[in-house]
């Protein structure tokens, strides 16, 4: 199945200058969606995972369907201010500024093997950020996979000597 069948460009969204890659074609298509669920565990293979952590927002949309497919837990990593029981936060750099995102402390256990999942990867600071505080709570990092990938921002880098797929690469 092409998979960037059901990928459209939004230009100038969320502000001006930003070409948006939207995914809610395929969400919303049941083979896509189902074909891609399934592809994207192939790109696992046989690995064991504990958990799998999904970030904020879009990486909610497909981290609980690997989840359940692997028999592991699903993890959330939320914004500031949305988790309610003791957390711990890493705080990241974006072209302008800085972001935050936070993690329950018991959310992983020590030795934990880790999937982490997210729709988009563009410079790679988000999953950055997230592989740190998976870590710092004592999981391995098993895979970082993603819808899709934008290369020309080498997220890559950001990410050297972690285990990256994607789906789809534009
Ligand atoms: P990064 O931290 O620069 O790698 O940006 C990745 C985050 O930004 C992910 O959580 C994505 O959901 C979001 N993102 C960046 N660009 C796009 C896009 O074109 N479409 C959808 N989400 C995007």
């Amino acid at each position: 199945m092409d998979f960037k069948e059901y990928v459209r460009n939004i230009p100038d969204f969320p502000e001006k200058g930003v070409y948006f890659k939207d995914i809610t074609p395929l969400l919303q298509d049941a083979h896509a969606l189902s074909a891609a669920k399934e592809a994207l565990l192939k790109m696992l293979g046989n690995q064991k995972i504990d958990k799998v952590v999904g970030m904020e927002s879009r990486g909610f949309f497909f981290a609980p369907m690997l989840a359940v497919d692997l028999g592991a837990g699903f993890v959330p990593v939320r914004k500031p201010g949305k988790l309610p029981f003791d957390k711990i936060r890493e705080t990241y750099t974006l072209e302008y500024g800085e972001d935050v995102l936070e993690i329950h402390s018991d959310a992983i256990s020590k030795g934990d093997k880790v999937l982490v999942h997210d729709d988009v990867l563009a410079t790679g600071g988000t999953a950055s950020a997230v592989c740190k505080l998976i870590e710092r709570l004592g999981g391995e990092v098993v895979q970082c996979n993603f819808l899709l990938e934008l290369q020309f921002l080498k997220g890559h880098e950001k990410l050297k000597g972690y285990t990256i797929a994607s789906l789809m690469k534009f």
